[in-house]
């Protein structure tokens, strides 16, 4: 046995799908150990109010529900750590872990809850106003702005599909196009283009979003003719990707060509059998704190009866010798 630090069920990730594989690791005795990362809580700490969550029936602020969730995965037994996964190499059994570039563990099973990050276009004013106006996911936020006049940023299917969802909650949809065509799929660009309160600009790049406190306009400029025009508007949506957190188990995991980890439909299983992904990370369509806690329930079920099937093995194969 190696002098590594032997971890039975091992988490990395703390958002919503991490903490809930914790919970429900813990509650099965599978002794969880939990590495945060950089972004203890997850995305949901760079937002004010989540009004979605079962549970909440008034709402609650997203820095707050995590510490919920922090509390319940540390009172059920979770072995809470601040760290980052360096480095994986998930040739050998136990799989061995790198932590902090520093030390490494052997886990006899793993569950990935690592995220996405969403893309920005990386002006000041994007996370000046974040939370306040500026937002990432139309359905989680687009609610707050009912009745508004608001903005998204992209050309994409998602953005076309954020475009579209917007249009029922909000007066109009200005839709800002860097190029001079959809990058959508044809049915989303006809959908678009046939939704009377969208209304679509190209060649369009934002300059700035306007306000003190709070989104009150954006500043427009056309790229071919360097025109600004402002727009009022309530909010700022942008929909240019995500980023699946992904890369350092890139040689080892099967992944989309944008990064997110394959998991067997229906499962939390990923091609190697012991690792297991939830939240996020694996998810390019839901993408919801619901969602994703619901993944790590199905990860941490899916590890509990893989360990137990190992366990029976080593069991029985030590009896037949
Ligand atoms: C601004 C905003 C508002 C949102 N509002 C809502 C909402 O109202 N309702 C809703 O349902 N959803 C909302 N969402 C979406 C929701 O936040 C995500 O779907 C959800 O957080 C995904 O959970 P997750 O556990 O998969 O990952 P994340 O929340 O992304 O957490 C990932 C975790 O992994 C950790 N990590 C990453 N890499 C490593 C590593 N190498 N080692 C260790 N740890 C690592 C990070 O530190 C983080 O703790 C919002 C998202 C944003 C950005």
């Amino acid at each position: 046995m190696s002098d590594n630090e032997q971890v039975h069920c091992l988490i990395i990730g703390s958002g919503p799908a991490g903490y809930t594989a914790a919970i429900y690791a813990a509650r099965a005795n599978l002794k969880p150990v939990l590495y945060q990362g950089i972004q203890p809580g997850g995305q949901l700490t760079i937002t004010t109010e989540v009004e979605n969550y079962p549970g909440y029936p008034e709402g609650i602020q997203g820095p707050e529900m995590m510490v919920d969730f922090e509390k319940q995965a540390r009172r059920m037994g979770t072995d809470i750590r601040y760290g980052l996964a360096t480095k994986v190499d998930f040739s050998v059994r136990p799989f061995k872990i790198e932590i902090d570039e520093e030390k490494w563990l052997d886990a006899d099973a793993i569950i990935i809850a690592t995220g996405a990050s969403a893309q920005w276009l990386g002006l000041e004013s994007e996370q000046r106003l974040n939370g306040f106006g500026v937002s990432a996911c139309a359905v989680c936020d687009g609610f707050f702005f009912r009745g508004k006049e608001v903005c998204i940023i992209g050309g994409g299917d998602t953005a076309a599909e954020e475009a579209l969802y917007l249009s029922k909650i909000c007066s109009v949809v200005h839709n800002f196009v860097r190029r001079d065509q959809f990058r959508a799929s044809k049915v989303m660009q006809d959908r678009v283009m046939n939704t009377p309160n969208i209304k679509v600009y190209w060649n369009t790049e934002v300059d700035e979003i306007l306000g003190e406190n709070k989104v009150e306009a954006v500043r427009i400029v056309n790229n071919k003719t360097g025109e600004k025009q402002v727009i009022p508007v309530s909010a700022y949506f942008v929909a240019i990707g995500h980023k699946p957190n992904s890369d350092i188990f890139k040689s080892w995991i099967d992944m989309d060509e944008s990064g997110y980890i394959k998991t067997l439909p229906g499962s939390a299983k990923t091609n190697i059998e012991g690792v297991f992904a939830a939240g996020d990370v694996q998810d390019k369509i839901y993408r919801q704190a619901v969602t994703a806690a619901g993944s790590g329930c199905m990860a941490a079920l899916d590890a509990e009866r893989y360990l137990s099937l190992m366990e029976h093995k080593m069991m029985t194969e030590a009896k037949t010798l």
